[in-house]
């Protein structure tokens, strides 16, 4: 993957409405009559019709196009799109310039199988030798410690070797073929893989184990959407919106409103929006967009690090908080940890909004999130107290 020059995206000034549409990956059974239900990867695959669902930047008017400046770049096979209210087209050049370059450098630093600095300090844990990283890759470990150890390590960005075990280390999905073999996965799980095993002094690093391969996919993109907003505000821009891929984060407001997003369906009606309050970040994890499939399943790039197997039987989780980096870890944990157990993850992380949509396409919501989903088509939503 190469990343592209900026692109900037001047606002349309003929455009009375303009809404820009984000994949999320949220899955709704908002609507069994919904013609997306019948495609053909979800009628093989589901038993139920799912809906994906999007986030929409609602439109601004025309008054207020003159204040926004967008700009769309492209990290982590993701094109992230940015907004920014009431800086200056120079202002906003620039931010936009620098902010490409920080996604070309994490693009490189951060790449879990392209050569790069991730990519040499996987291999000197593997030979046992010790390894010199930088600020940001200390920085995912450090977060990632605290956070392996309470979700009880369902997210654990050490098993980077059972990730290329299912193949996930690829752009290209879905992948064909079977599974790996229970020998191959055990192989790996026997050496207990975890981000707890690194010793970190300044920026050396060392692995007591060889096993530890780090694969920062459940983290990099909160940290990189948590990095964007920090640049801004040195940059003196406090209101912004940072979307990648259904993923965001957003800071001030949108002029005298709240920066909104709207949730829908592809192509399709608006099911329902949230009102992005002040500075917090949304992000989704899903089981379905990346998988390997056969004949006979499939199996979805979200791995159980106890079992080495994807996890089913959730098909997404939304979460709300304020940082990226924690809602995008806690997002892939309480996928692993299912229908049964992400309560008590959820309250492990101290997190209060959360959605969760099974592979049936039932919600269920925590009383926090459901005052924030506002939801206008047919959804049917449990409510679950966590506390
Ligand atoms: P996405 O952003 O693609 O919806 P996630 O944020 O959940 O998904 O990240 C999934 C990625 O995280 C996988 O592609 C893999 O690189 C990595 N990963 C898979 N399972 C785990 C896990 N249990 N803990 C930490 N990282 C994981
Ligand atoms: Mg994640």
């Amino acid at each position: 993957m190469r990343a592209v020059p900026v692109r900037i995206v001047p606002a349309n000034p003929n455009a009375q409405t303009k809404a820009n549409t984000i994949n999320i990956k949220t899955a709704l059974n908002v609507n069994v009559n919904d013609n997306w239900g019948q495609s053909k990867i979800f009628r093989v695959f589901t038993l139920i019709p799912i809906i994906l669902l999007c986030l929409v930047m609602l439109s601004a008017c025309q008054r207020d196009q003159d204040q926004e400046q967008g700009a769309e770049l492209y990290v982590f096979g993701t094109i992230v799109e940015i907004k920014l209210w009431g800086a200056s087209p120079e202002e906003a050049a620039q931010a936009f310039i620098e902010i490409q370059q920080m996604f070309q450098a994490m693009h490189r630093d951060w790449h879990a199988w392209e050569p790069g600095l991730l990519v040499d300090i996987n291999k000197a844990f593997a030979e046992g030798r010790p390894a010199t990283a930088d600020e940001d890759i200390v920085e995912m470990i450090r977060r990632s410690q605290p956070l392996e150890a309470s979700t009880g390590g369902r997210f654990n960005p050490a098993i980077g070797a059972l990730i290329r075990l299912w193949g996930f280390h690829t752009s290209d999905y879905p992948i064909e073929g079977p599974p790996p073999s229970q020998t191959q996965i055990d192989e790996i799980l026997g050496h207990h893989p975890s981000s707890n095993d690194i010793h970190i002094d300044g920026l050396q690093l060392t692995s007591n184990n060889p096993a530890v391969q780090l694969d920062f996919g459940g983290i990099a993109k909160g940290y990189a959407v948590d990095l964007t907003i920090e640049l801004l505000r040195t940059l003196g821009i406090d209101n912004a919106i940072v979307n990648a891929g259904g993923d965001l984060r957003a800071m001030g407001t949108h002029g005298d409103r709240p920066w909104r997003v709207a949730v829908r369906k592809p192509g399709g009606s608006n099911v329902g929006s949230i009102q992005v309050q002040g500075d917090e970040a949304i992000f989704t994890s899903g089981n379905y967009e990346r998988f390997r499939q056969d004949q006979l399943k499939r199996y979805p790039h979200i791995l159980d690090p106890s079992t080495g197997w994807p996890a089913t039987d959730i098909a997404s989780v939304t979460i709300i908080t304020d940082e990226g980096i924690l809602a995008d870890a806690a997002a892939t944990a309480l996928v692993v940890a299912g229908l049964d157990g992400w309560p008590e993850v959820a309250r492990a992380l101290n997190l209060q909004q959360i959605a969760v949509v099974d592979e049936n396409g039932t919600v269920y919501l925590t009383p926090e999130m459901d005052k924030r989903m506002q939801f206008t088509g047919d959804v049917e939503r449990v409510i679950v107290q966590i506390e």
